[in-house]
């Protein structure tokens, strides 16, 4: 069992720590708000630093890429303090850019770090099913793996450091726009006088299938575990998604790749946003699209 230190123990990184425990690995960890350092059923420790001190790996789940590089290498930097030879894995979803620079420091100073993001959702994490896109050595993932385990069924190396952010933002580019498609044709379907589960039955078997259609249908019916079911309870709120979808673009602007459906997308999802739904789950875009006499 490994000596671990968690950084941030918010809503994915709590449960992922509390399953690391269940699994028997001896964990330290720190978060910024007490309620989440409360909450945490191991070693709370007062800061980073601390957490991070004699681990032989060191975790982190932070919201975003200024946050990851704020805790490695800002005013008390996880770089400093945690011990040599410790394997670094960032489990957070940021922009490939300060992943691989992050990544950079760390293999200066001596370590081997991991991008890890993931995908599952809080239920993932809770459940401890969640896939892990991982960028980083072989050696690293070799590493990682049996702790990765414990909080995730699905553990892919996806290549060399930032692969796994690269993959994670390719694929939920993916998702957002094959979402708004699938919300687009309901509406569609409806005008023309087609009910959606005529639609749902014949798609879910033709070139139209995807897993948005047939795991998350964003109309209420025909798949009884998707938010549309629940008023669009989240899920995967369109507040990430939309994080992710500019994340996406961020990286096709900085390699000068063309992405106009996933710029497209962003903006939908920005102004979603904007109209108060982005703590809705993100197939709540299927009410979005309907003209405001059908809500
Ligand atoms: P969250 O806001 O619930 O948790 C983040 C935690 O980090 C907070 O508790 C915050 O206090 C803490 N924190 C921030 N800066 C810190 C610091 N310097 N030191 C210690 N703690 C610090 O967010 P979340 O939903 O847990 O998401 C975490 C990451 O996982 C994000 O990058 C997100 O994009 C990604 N993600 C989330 C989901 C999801 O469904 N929630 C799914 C896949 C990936």
């Amino acid at each position: 069992m490994a000596k671990i230190g968690f950084i941030g123990l918010g809503n994915m990184g709590g449960p992922m720590a509390a399953n690391l425990l269940k699994a028997g690995h001896e964990v330290a960890g720190f978060d910024l708000e007490a309620s989440a350092l409360q909450a945490f059923g191991g070693r709370a420790e007062n800061d980073a630093g601390a957490a991070a001190a004699g681990a032989e790996i060191v975790i982190s789940m932070l919201p975003a890429g200024p946050q990851v590089r704020d805790l490695y290498l800002g005013a008390g930097a996880l770089l400093d303090r945690a011990a040599p030879g410790a394997l670094l894995i960032d489990c957070s979803t940021i922009d490939v850019e300060t992943s691989r620079s992050v990544a950079a420091a760390a293999k200066e100073r001596g370590f081997d770090m991991l991008d890890a993001p993931v995908s599952g959702g809080v239920g993932g994490a809770t459940a401890g099913t969640l896939t892990f896109m991982v960028g980083g050595s072989e050696g690293g993932f070799a590493r990682a793996r049996p702790v990765l385990e414990a909080m995730g069924k699905t553990i892919v190396h996806a290549g060399g450091c930032g692969s796994g952010q690269a993959v994670k933002i390719c694929n939920n580019m993916v998702l957002g726009i094959s979402m708004i498609g699938l919300c687009e044709a309901f509406a569609l379907a409806e005008r023309l006088g087609v009910e959606s589960h005529k639609l749902f039955e014949i798609s879910a078997q033709s070139s139209g299938q995807c897993w948005s259609l047939t795991s998350y249908c964003p109309v209420p019916g025909p798949v009884p575990a998707s938010p549309a079911n629940r008023d669009y309870q989240p899920g995967f709120t369109a507040a990430m998604m939309l994080k992710d979808l500019k994340l996406a673009q961020q990286a096709a602007q900085a390699v000068g790749a063309s992405t106009p459906l996933g710029a497209e997308a962003a903006a939908l999802y920005q102004l979603l946003t904007n109209s108060g739904l982005g703590g809705k789950d993100f197939s709540v875009m299927y009410r979005y699209l309907r003209p405001p006499s059908e809500l």
